[in-house]
């Protein structure tokens, strides 16, 4: 699943691509996608179809493609989903769900194989539900002294913490694990009990987002970004997907265990309970 480095990947490739072009059609498959729910093509046309794309930005693991002053498209990847930026003769990649066609005769194409992404309009984009669900996101709006505030009001595990999509926007498995292992936090401490330790949470939770970003993101399934790179990433993680392998700070065997049904990789001395 694309986490947040692989979609601020895809921004920083599609923005410069799309800024400035104008849309003059939407097209869609006509296959429902995320939870089933047919996409409002009528609603993306209206925001779309003769707007100029002002830029394309991120919130969380959502991208925005704004057309105008508050409008635009919001885009979720899913599991599968991908998109390019191609010429309108060049055949569609199989599972395109929704294509905006560029003046010029570029298109950009939204695939999806297993459909858990979603496209969305918005009018405003501040309007869109997804959206006023997120909490901030942890490389422009979060604050230390903000996640020290959230922090001391939970008792979940600060893993399950930090993946709630409402408590901070964006982080996924991969991340939270090699924050966690920067910051020393072992993943089941109580989050009010790692309260004190915010500025050195929010440290380790850009830090292990930004080395993602320089290396254009984490392959771990068929990843592939918007200029058609493979990212590298997964290759300099530090815990993630290591269970054996000696911890790079202390030398101890990486631990896996399974919370929520998810896989969490930490360093038994690294981080103590
Ligand atoms: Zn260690």
């Amino acid at each position: 699943m694309p986490e947040l480095p692989e979609v601020e990947t895809i921004v920083r490739g599609l923005d410069p691509v799309l800024r400035g072009r104008r849309v003059e059609a939407v097209w869609g498959s006509g296959l429902p996608l995320h939870l089933n729910r047919a996409v409002d093509l009528r609603a993306l046309r209206a925001v779309a179809v003769a707007q100029t794309i002002r830029r394309v930005r991120r919130r969380g693991k959502y991208l925005l493609v704004e057309t105008g002053a508050t409008d635009g498209v919001v885009i979720h990847l899913g599991m599968t989903g991908r998109l390019r930026v191609q010429p309108a003769g060049a055949a569609r990649a199989p599972h395109t769900h929704v294509v905006l066609a560029l003046k010029g005769g570029d298109e950009l194409r939204f695939a999806d194989a297993r459909r858990f992404g979603w496209v969305e309009a918005g009018r405003p984009l501040a309007a869109v539900a997804a959206l006023q669900a997120l909490g901030p996101d942890p490389l422009s709006e979060l604050d230390a002294p903000a996640l020290a505030a959230a922090l001391a009001t939970s008792r979940a595990p600060v893993k399950a913490f930090l993946l709630d999509q409402r408590r901070v926007a964006g982080l996924g498995n991969i991340y939270v694990a090699e924050a966690l292992f920067r910051a020393g936090v072992h993943p089941a401490t109580p989050a009010r009990r790692v309260a004190r330790r915010a500025p050195a949470l929010l440290d380790a939770i850009r830090a292990s987002l930004e080395g993602g970003i320089a290396r254009r993101g984490t392959t771990l399934r068929d990843y592939v970004d918007a200029d058609g790179m493979q990212g590298d990433n997964a290759s300099a993680l530090l815990v993630y997907g290591r269970e054996g392998e000696p911890c790079p700070t202390c030398g101890a065997a990486i631990r896996r265990r399974v919370d929520a049904a998810r896989a969490t990789f930490f360093c038994p001395k690294c981080q103590r309970r």
